[in-house]
């Protein structure tokens, strides 16, 4: 960015055991969330009084923004910031100013329900986030209402997708979780509504994260299949990667209506160029979705370590990297189902 002085490099960048490099950072800046989504945070197993995170146990501000820091020296270019629900976490606009004023870092983004965003999209874009991606399970309202746990309303995805246009996000990204029996009859339907605006929908395969959405394979709708219906009714032609390591596989209406996106993490795995570190809001670095568990990093942070000591951490334990787990699913031996909630780490 214009008038940056040019980026130091402190530290050797660590490679983990499988040559990956270390380049994003989703952080979650809360775990709350004023949602319920069945796959991700039941309603059953989050009743209203459930205790989440207390603010002490919280990464603050200027524990997020040093943390973030020591990533841009260890390789990091791109930030998310995630949760449970990010725009619940009070002043974000200001973390986010803070973060973009880091040396090395090229992009902060934003996954957020949307729910809240009308109030700070003018903010969030002035404070330097270049892009936002809004969840959007359905079109349909009670099946909207059914995927955020009766707490969201399909108008609300309308207005957070015009206040952030309004605010100066030019094109957003829409994550739609498909799931078979639930919305995949709506596919269609959301394709119609967004194909030919400056949006691009993407399609997620439904994932067995955390341990209390009950997943089962049969559940999952390949992005193959998805892809075939599609192309019946839109023809649909695959797009290059804009980067290395894209999550996201990119495809454009044959009729130049735009680009649609599938993320296909169990039919198609990635884990060999995931690039990817995650940040929980209580300072643990998770390596992997399906970690089993963090690396604590605000105990010795609070403990009174040094800039140089939280980074050679960071690059150890990012060293010692071995996960692909989406690549090892279902295989005899893979990791067991002790592992974090999607709400601690973000998507
Ligand atoms: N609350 C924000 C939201 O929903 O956009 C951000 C956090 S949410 C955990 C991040 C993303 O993870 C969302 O797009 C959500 O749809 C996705 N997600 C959550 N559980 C999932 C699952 N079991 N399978 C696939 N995607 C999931
Ligand atoms: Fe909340 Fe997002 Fe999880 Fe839904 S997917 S419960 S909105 S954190
Ligand atoms: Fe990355 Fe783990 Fe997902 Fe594989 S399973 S792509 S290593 S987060």
């Amino acid at each position: 960015m214009a008038g940056r002085i040019p980026l130091q490099v402190k530290h050797a960048m660590p490679l983990d055991r499988r040559s990956r490099a270390l380049n994003d950072l989703r952080i979650s800046v809360i775990d709350r969330c004023n949602f319920r989504c069945p796959y991700c945070m039941p309603e059953d197993d989050y009743p209203r009084d459930h205790r989440f995170l207390s603010k002490a146990n919280r990464l603050r501000f200027e524990e997020i923004v040093r943390l973030a820091n020591l990533f841009s020296e260890l390789g990091v270019r791109k930030l998310r910031l995630t949760g449970g629900e990010p725009l619940l976490r009070r002043e974000l606009p200001e973390l986010v100013r803070q973060l973009s004023a880091i040396n090395g870092i090229d992009d902060i983004a934003m996954t957020t329900n949307g729910s809240l965003l009308p109030a700070s999209a003018r903010a969030l874009h002035q404070a330097g986030l270049n892009r936002i991606t809004i969840s959007v399970d359905s079109l349909d309202e009670t099946t909207y209402r059914e995927l955020s746990g009766g707490r969201g309303e399909v108008s609300e995805v309308f207005a957070a997708v015009d206040a952030a246009t309004r605010a100066g996000f030019g094109s957003l990204k829409l994550n739609c979780v498909v799931m078979r029996g639930v919305n995949d009859d709506q596919v269609l339907d959301m394709v119609e509504h967004f194909r030919g605006s400056a949006h691009v929908l993407r399609f997620i395969e439904y994932m067995d994260v955390g341990t209390c959405n009950e997943w089962k394979q049969d559940r999952v709708v390949p992005s193959a299949e998805l892809r075939s219906r599609i192309d019946a009714r839109w023809p649909i032609h695959p797009l290059p990667a804009n980067y290395g390591g894209e999550v996201a596989q990119r495809w454009s209406f044959a009729d130049g209506a735009g680009e649609i996106g599938f993320i296909s993490s169990v039919s198609e795995p990635f884990c060999g160029d995931c690039t990817r570190a995650r940040l929980s809001a209580d300072g643990r670095l998770y390596t992997c979705l399906f970690a089993d568990n963090g690396h604590d990093l605000l105990g010795p942070m609070r403990a009174g370590a040094n800039d140089a000591e939280l980074a050679t951490l960071i690059g150890a334990i990012w060293s010692a990297r071995d996960d692909r787990y989406s690549e090892i699913r279902g295989v005899a031996g893979s990791p067991s189902r002790e592992r974090v909630e999607m709400y601690e780490i973000g998507g």
